[in-house]
Parts: structure tokens; C-alpha cells; sequence
């Protein structure tokens, strides 16, 4: 298993099939999609056989994927090659109850559901998810930082009375790692990390072609790395994490600025900061590339970039992580529903080949 495509995370992906590698174009449906999703086909093939040499004019199989933010909810429809046909969001109202955040996010996900079959003559596989953190182990309840009034709250069970189809979650991040292995600039590496830096900083790792989950689902927790011991508190408790020093809530609070209106300095600070602790990684991990995105690092662009691989060179000198890349995330906006579809494909494998 030398490959992260499709995004199985076990090791038992089916290998490349020449004949579905064709880079058709894609042909959205609506105005409303990301057409820049005409990619190799990956090695998915959601209903056991080669399904996926279909054309856009057939019944394509999709997985509804949803990006539970802290400010927005989206959701989306991902094919098994990794196009995102159609998607739509929902601001998060702040101060509701939870059952209203349930049914912003419930009323989009069946308008989308309707969108599949009305409008795209596809058929809804799986619902996956990718949502920023705590949750819980097996993705049974999530307690997104920033929405407070969703402390434990069933997602998955409520998804699924919802769809009443099979549901399949994990961290936002770890969803992103997925999708930067399957479509994004990680693609062909068996090994790597992706690493989001913007209001928060989130991550994920993949080894030898596996996105790692650790003891309580946490595993490629990044931004917890200390940077800058003594430094800023942490809201883990702990001091000087990367962040806590390099998000954009982290920037906002050292600069009295919105990290959108940042100074040079602070972009070459952050940029240090993250290849700090990409060093870190690829020293421990035996990693040579790390991807980057999240709304900071992208708007920090070149500056933040150039600070942090000039940081790696400088601190990652074991033969096997000399020559280590930070290269910025290609999947733009479409990362997280690309990553949540990921997710919801993943997690289909698994359930028929009976590993949970
Ligand atoms: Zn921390």
C-alpha cells in the first residue's frame, strides 16, 4: 500500500485502474459547484465493481458530505471521484438552542437530498462529515468549540434518523488530511501531514498510506505542539502551543488586528512558527511533505510560506526529513466537503468489508 487514494485509511484499497484514470472534464448541473474537480479517477468503487466508468450523463452514486464549522454549516455532493456537483451553506446562528442549529443544518441536507435525485439523477450512498472538534470516539456526538449549545450532541444517530442512510464522521481536519491525499497536494504520498491554520490550527497525518486516528480519534492534533515555550495560554491549559500562538484568534489577540490585515512581521512570525512545528513532525514522523491551508497560512501567502520552509531547512536535519516540503493546500474552499465526502466513501469500504 503505497498510495492515500482513495482515502481508505486501512491499507486495502483496491489498486489504480488504468481504465478509469480518463481526466474527463467535469459538467456541473448548476452555476453553484466547483468544476475544478476533474481528476484522475480515484480507486473507489462504491459498489464493489468497477461502477465508476460512467459518464456525467448517468446516475452518478454520491455521498452527501457536511462541513460542520464554527460559523457556517455546508454541505455538499461528492462523487466517488471526488467532484463536488452541487453544494450549499447555512450561516450558524449564534445563541440558539441546539435543536434549531439541528434543523438549519437538517432543512439544507434534505434540500440537497432532493437537488440529488431531482436534479442530478444521483443516488445518495452515505452521509459523511467532517466537524470541528471535540467529538467523540465513533463520531456519536459532537461538541463543536465555537457552536457552545452543542455540547454532546447525537449528530450521527440524528443524521441518520434524518437520511435514514449510513453515516460516517470524524474531525474536520482529519477529513482534510483525507482529501489533500485523494485530490489535493499530497496526492501519491503514503506519508504525510496536512495542517490547517485559521481561526484555530487542526491537522492530521497519514503513514504509510493510513490517516491516524490514536487512542480516542484524536491523533494529528498539531496545533497542540509547543512553539514558544512560556508563551501565550493555551485553551488546553497548556502554554505556548503552536495554537495559541499562530491562529488566527492567537494573531488577533497578540496584534489587536484581524489576521486578515496582518503586517509583515506577523506573517513571517506565523510562518516560523508552523515550520516549527512541521519540523517537529517530520522529524518524529519520517515525513518529507506537509500541506498547508486554512484561511491564515492562504492569506498569508508567499511571506508565511518562504518563513516556514526556510524554518523546516533549518530544523529538520536527520537524512530522512532533510529536504522536507511545506506547500499549500490546492483544494481551496472545496477542501472541507471534499474532505467530508472522503469520509462518507471511507467509511462505506469499511462497513462492507466489516472494519469499524
Ligand atoms: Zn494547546
Amino acid at each position: 500500500m503505497s498510495d492515500t487514494r482513495p482515502p481508505d485509511g486501512d491499507g486495502t484499497a483496491t489498486s489504480d485502474d488504468p481504465t478509469l484514470a480518463t481526466q474527463r472534464p467535469v459538467v456541473p448541473a448548476d452555476g453553484d459547484v466547483d468544476s475544478s474537480r476533474a481528476q484522475p479517477e480515484p480507486d473507489v468503487a462504491p459498489s464493489g465493481g468497477p461502477a465508476l466508468g460512467t459518464t456525467e450523463r448517468t446516475s452518478p452514486d454520491v455521498v452527501l458530505a457536511i462541513d460542520i464549522g464554527g460559523t457556517k454549516f455546508a454541505a455538499g455532493l461528492v462523487t466517488a471521484r471526488g467532484e463536488l456537483i452541487d453544494r450549499a451553506r447555512v450561516e450558524v446562528e449564534q445563541d440558539v438552542v441546539p435543536e434549531a442549529h439541528y434543523t438549519s443544518l437538517a432543512d439544507m441536507v434534505e434540500g440537497l437530498i432532493e437537488r440529488a435525485r431531482d436534479q442530478h439523477g444521483a443516488k445518495v450512498r452515505a452521509v459523511g462529515v467532517g466537524a470541528a472538534g471535540p467529538v467523540s470516539r465513533g463520531f456519536e456526538t459532537v461538541s463543536p468549540v465555537n457552536i457552545p449549545a452543542w455540547r454532546n450532541f447525537p449528530l450521527r444517530a440524528r443524521l441518520q434518523d434524518t437520511t435514514q442512510l449510513p453515516v460516517f464522521g470524524d474531525l474536520d481536519a482529519k477529513a482534510l488530511a483525507l482529501a489533500e491525499g485523494w485530490l489535493g497536494a499530497a496526492q501519491g504520498h503514503p506519508n504525510f501531514c496536512a495542517l490547517t491554520v485559521s481561526t484555530g490550527v487542526g491537522g492530521g497525518v497519514v503513514l504509510d498510506g493510513e490517516l491516524l486516528d490514536g487512542a480516542t480519534g484524536n491523533a494529528g492534533h498539531i496545533g497542540h505542539i509547543i512553539v514558544e515555550p512560556g508563551g501565550r495560554r493555551c485553551g488546553c491549559g497548556a502554554q505556548g502551543c503552536l495554537e495559541a500562538e499562530a491562529s488566527g484568534l492567537a494573531i488577533e489577540a497578540i496584534t489587536g488586528r484581524p489576521p486578515t490585515e496582518p503586517t509583515y512581521e506577523i506573517m513571517q512570525r506565523t510562518g516560523r512558527l508552523v515550520g516549527l512545528a512541521a519540523a517537529s513532525v517530520c522529524n518524529a514522523l519520517d515525513l518529507s511533505i506537509v500541506v498547508v491551508g486554512g484561511s491564515v497560512a492562504l492569506g498569508f501567502a508567499a511571506t508565511f510560506f518562504h518563513s516556514a520552509q526556510v524554518t523546516l531547512d533549518e530544523y529538520a536535519k536527520l537524512p530522512y526529513s532533510r529536504g522536507a516540503r511545506i506547500t499549500p493546500s490546492r483544494l481551496a474552499d472545496s477542501g472541507p466537503l471534499i474532505g467530508a465526502g472522503a469520509v462518507g466513501w471511507r467509511g462505506l469500504r469499511r462497513s462492507r468489508r466489516g472494519v469499524l
